[in-house]
């Protein structure tokens, strides 16, 4: 007999289902996208793997999404012949959230409370918001290449506002793929119906490739209502966005499309198309998001740049196409040279992925540097959101350092406050007569950079200092040694630039080094191996003493970094 196995939902999916359920309720139609999303993606991994396992078609490569409804049975069925999964899979998909860093972000959405809807959708909501309409939901499925009978039955019924369980159970199943059966709650019945669905499908869903259908409609004049019948019909355009004129493509159009390829909820910030002709021939369509995913640090960033080929679905995730600073950039590539049945393996050294990898991240360099100019407000919400990620590519990306470093901000004594908003080019702006170097000051926190005995000197004569709080600061610093030809220089190492003392400043200085030989001899041999050096210094206004690091050396920020590391 088939075997029936009750399981738990892992407690992160537990909370997650009872946010998705009632923070989304006033967006519920997107059930719609989400799981037509999800399909297409399924069509997407079956068309990649046939590409080696010709096989897993089983004879029928015409990939599609069927969409119907049961007004009987109040149903709505979303069924694709894509992928498909095990039952192991489903267990694992549809039980779980393989994510990392899933725990510390529900903890953060919990400790706001009411969860905001945004948030939830930064997480990707997915699968689960089938449970935003339907109080219980049937999934059947039968990975592409296994047997009939290793089919597989997922189901779960909410009772009450949150379900701990699901059942699984082993069915015989002879078509390959997914069908996802939404039994609607009370007061759903709006879906049930061919006007509304196809209503939503175009709204959200025109993009998708695969062919999404729904059963014809016709009048009946006698039932005086719209009946179905048994034929299928197209109802997407299924047409690539990308491959459009960009004139005759709507913002609406744009944004839903993002949020598909993205998995994200809310619209993006910005993007860029365009289409590259020449010796390498590639269109592109590149996204900022509006918020940071809250995996962004993680090891293994997920859901990078699609790769297409002359509009065939190749690679999710191709992170050659970017460098990894720039892994924020969602969106999608079509190339048209490269061969349909190219492998991440075969990505490795192609010359083409190189090019296209160049042209990339020159068009987000671009797309970055416009929105600096043009839409300031709309470049400081990307730096706070994705500034710290930027920063790496100054270590990363020694052909694009420059223009990299035009884009970054800082805080700074000119300023006076923790937000980043001085550029590099305002800083030489504001440089005084004199002054050859670029000085900041790095720190644990603003608090500290601001109150640094470092500063008083530089305070007092208005010579502005760029405050840098993060931990990468003292990593990226080390490798631009100059910003269009103006040395950077730490407050905490060497010497002030001496054409900024004046006449007497300099004679002090001499008198004092004379006078205070003894004193600073007798300081050296108290204090011995632990310093390197005492010397007097006419960096300090009111400060008895500060501690300095060697021009060449680490910064102690970075001194500090290093010993964590053990090294
Ligand atoms: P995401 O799409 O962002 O991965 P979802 O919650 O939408 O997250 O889906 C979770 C996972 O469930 C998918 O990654 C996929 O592995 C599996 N899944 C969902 N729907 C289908 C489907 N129609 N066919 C095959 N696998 C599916
Ligand atoms: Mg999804």
């Amino acid at each position: 007999g088939a075997m029936r196995q009750k399981m738990e939902f892992q407690a992160e999916v537990q909370q997650l289902l009872h946010l998705v359920v009632h923070s989304l309720y006033s967006n519920k139609e997107i059930f719609l996208r989400e799981l037509v999303s999800n399909a297409s993606d399924a069509c997407d991994k079956l068309r990649f793997e046939a590409a080696q396992h010709p096989e897993l078609f089983e004879g029928d490569g015409e990939l599609k999404i069927w969409i119907d409804y049961d007004r009987d049975a109040r149903t709505v069925t979303i069924r694709d012949n894509g992928i498909g999964m095990s039952r192991e899979e489903a267990v694992a998909h549809l039980g779980t959230i393989a994510k990392s860093g899933t725990r510390e972000f529900l903890q953060r959405l919990g400790a706001e409370g009411q969860a905001d809807a945004r948030l939830i959708g930064q997480f990707g909501v997915g699968f689960y918001s089938a449970f935003i309409v339907a109080d219980r939901v049937t999934v059947r499925s039968r990975r592409a290449g296994l047997p009939a009978s290793a089919g597989v039955l997922w189901e779960c019924a909410m009772t009450g506002d949150a379900a701990g369980t699901f059942e699984v159970t082993e069915i015989e199943r002879p078509e390959r793929g997914t069908e996802v059966v939404l039994h609607l709650r009370e007061g759903e019945d709006e879906f049930l119906s061919g006007v509304r669905l196809r209503e939503l499908i175009r709204k959200y869903s025109d993009h998708i490739l695969w062919p999404i259908l729904m059963r014809k409609e016709r009048w009946d004049e006698g039932r005086g209502e719209l009946v179905k019948e048994e034929e299928w019909e197209q109802v997407n355009r299924a047409s690539a966005l990308w491959a459009r004129p960009k004139q005759e493509i709507a913002e609406e159009e744009y944004v839903e499309f993002y949020k598909h390829v993205a998995h994200d909820f809310e619209a993006p910030l910005s993007w860029v198309h365009a289409k590259v002709e020449g010796r390498h021939e590639y269109t592109m369509l590149l996204y900022l998001p509006q918020r940071a995913p809250f995996d962004l640090f993680e090891r293994t960033p997920r859901h990078g740049l699609k790769l297409y080929v002359r509009r065939v679905f190749v690679l999710e995730d191709a992170e050659r196409l970017l460098p990894r600073y720039l892994r924020f950039v969602r969106g999608v590539v079509d190339a048209a040279d490269l061969p349909l049945n190219v492998s991440r393996e075969m990505l490795q050294d192609s010359r083409e992925i190189e090019a296209i990898r160049a042209g990339v991240t020159k068009r987000v360099l671009g797309l970055l540097e416009q929105l600096a100019k043009n839409e300031p407000e709309k470049y400081a919400r990307f730096w706070r959101e994705f500034g710290r990620v930027l920063k790496e590519g100054i270590i990363e990306d020694p052909a694009n350092r420059e223009r990299i470093a035009a884009l970054l901000r800082f805080a700074s004594t000119h300023s006076d406050s923790p937000e980043e908003t001085v550029s590099l080019d305002d800083y030489l702006g504001r440089m005084k007569p004199g002054q050859e170097r670029i000085y900041y000051l790095t720190a644990e926190s603003f608090a500290a950079a601001r109150h640094s005995p470092h500063l008083e000197a530089f305070r007092k004569k208005g010579v502005e200092v760029l405050l840098l709080t993060d931990r990468i600061d003292e990593w990226w610093v080390a490798y631009l040694p100059e910003y269009k030809g103006k040395p950077l220089a730490s407050v905490a190492k060497g010497e002030m630039d001496a054409a900024l003392l004046s006449e007497e400043e300099k004679k002090a200085r001499e008198e004092a080094d004379e006078r205070l030989k003894p004193l600073l001899e007798r300081l050296q041999a108290a204090l011995g191996e632990r310093v390197k050096a005492v010397r007097v210094s006419s960096r300090l206004t009111e400060a008895p003493a500060c501690l300095v690091v060697e021009e060449h050396e680490p910064g102690m920020q970075l001194a500090r970094l290093l010993r964590e590391l053990g090294q």
